[in-house]
C-alpha cells in the first residue's frame, strides 16, 4: 500500500526536511522525510508530497510541487544559492545596532523587486533610538518602501506588523542580531519553541542554519532566513541592476540613450537626477555596485 501525503517544508536539511503536513488531524502535524537521492534539491517553503514505503525506515520525499517563485542568493563564486521558495512578501530587518549594511538592504530590495515580490522594511530596537538611521529610512519611505518600527523586546510595534502580514507568506531577512530571532519569537511563540526542539539533534545541538518558516495562523507564515553577511540576487543580463532600484529605473526613461547603464554615458537623466539631489547619492553608489558585479560574473 503507497499512501501519499502532502505538506510543507519548514527547514530543510543535508539528508532530510522537516514538514507540516496539510491534514494534521491523520497523524504527526510535523514529521521529518528523507530524502530519495542526493539530486533531490528541497527549500524551506516548499511543497512537497511524501510516502512511507517498505524500503525506508520513515516517510519519504515523493514529489516537489513547482514553485511559484524561488528566492535566490548569488554565492562568492557566483553560483546562484536557493533561500527559501513560494513567499508572497519580504520582510528586511535593520536595527540601530548592529550597524546597517544599507548596500545589503538595498540588494535584498532589489532581489525582491527582481521577483516582483511585495518588501517591507522593519525597523527593530526603536528603544535604541532611531536617531543614526532617521535619514537613511525616510530615504526609503520617500522611494515607497513601507516601514514598520519595532521593538520586539517588549512588543512595540508587534501588532502592526503582524497586521502587515496576515495572510501571506513572509521571508524575514536581515543581518544576523537585528532581532529576527526575537520578532519570530514575539509573533509565534509556540511555533518558535516546536521548531527550535523538533531541529536539535541528538546531543541536542540546533542543526541547521538554514531558513526555517513558522505558521502564525491557517494563513500566515514568516521564513527566518539565516543572516548572511552579503546578499546578491542573481540575474542573467546587467541591466536587471536598474531595474532594481525603483527612483533609477523611473529616471531612466529620461536618458539620452535607450541602452543608458547610468555610469559615463553623456545625456544620462540618472546621474544628472544625483547632481540634482533627487536621487541619493548612496543608492546611485548601490546601484553601480550591484551593475559591476554583475558586469564582473558575467551572462
Ligand atoms: P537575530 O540574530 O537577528 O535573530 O537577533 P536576536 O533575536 O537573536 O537578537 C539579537 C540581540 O538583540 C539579542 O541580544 C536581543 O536580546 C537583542 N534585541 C532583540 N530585540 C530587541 C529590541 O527590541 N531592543 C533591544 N534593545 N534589543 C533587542
Ligand atoms: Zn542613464
Amino acid at each position: 500500500m503507497k499512501d501519499t501525503s502532502s505538506g510543507v517544508v519548514l527547514a530543510s536539511y543535508g539528508r532530510g526536511v522537516l514538514v507540516e503536513a496539510d491534514d494534521a488531524a491523520s497523524g504527526d502535524a510535523t514529521l521529518r522525510c528523507s530524502l530519495k537521492g542526493r539530486k533531490q534539491r528541497i527549500v524551506c517553503g516548499d511543497r512537497i508530497t511524501w510516502t512511507y514505503q517498505p524500503a525506508h525506515d520513515g516517510p519519504s520525499v515523493e514529489s516537489i510541487e513547482r514553485r511559484r517563485n524561488l528566492i535566490e542568493r548569488i554565492d562568492t563564486r557566483g553560483r546562484a544559492e536557493p533561500v527559501a521558495a513560494n513567499i508572497d512578501r519580504l520582510a528586511i530587518v535593520v536595527a540601530p545596532e548592529p550597524a546597517a549594511d544599507w548596500f545589503v538592504v538595498d540588494r535584498y530590495w532589489a532581489g525582491a523587486i527582481l521577483k516582483d515580490i511585495e518588501t517591507l522594511l522593519v525597523v527593530n530596537k526603536l528603544d535604541l533610538g532611531l536617531e543614526a538611521i532617521r535619514a537613511e529610512i525616510e530615504t526609503y519611505r520617500s522611494l515607497g518602501l513601507p516601514c514598520i518600527e519595532t521593538a520586539s523586546q517588549s512588543g512595540v510595534g508587534i501588532d502592526q506588523l503582524q497586521a502587515a502580514l496576515d495572510g501571506k507568506v513572509t521571508l524575514l531577512v536581515g543581518q544576523s542580531g537585528v532581532g529576527k530571532s526575537s520578532i519570530v519569537n514575539a509573533l509565534a511563540p509556540q511555533a518558535a519553541a516546536q521548531t527550535a526542539e523538533l531541529t536539535r539533534d541528538a546531543e541536542g545541538r540546533h542543526t541547521t542554519t538554514t531558513a526555517r518558516r513558522y505558521r502564525l495562523d491557517p494563513k500566515t507564515a514568516i521564513i527566518d532566513a539565516p543572516g548572511v553577511r552579503d546578499f546578491a540576487p542573481p540575474a542573467s543580463v546587467v541591466r536587471a541592476a536598474e531595474r532594481g532600484f525603483v527612483e533609477i529605473h523611473a529616471h531612466s526613461v529620461e536618458c539620452r540613450f535607450n541602452d543608458c547603464r547610468h555610469m559615463e554615458e553623456p545625456g544620462c537623466a540618472v546621474r544628472a537626477a544625483v547632481r540634482a539631489g533627487t536621487i541619493a547619492p548612496r543608492r546611485y553608489e548601490s546601484y553601480r555596485r550591484l551593475f559591476r558585479l554583475y558586469e564582473k560574473l558575467g551572462p
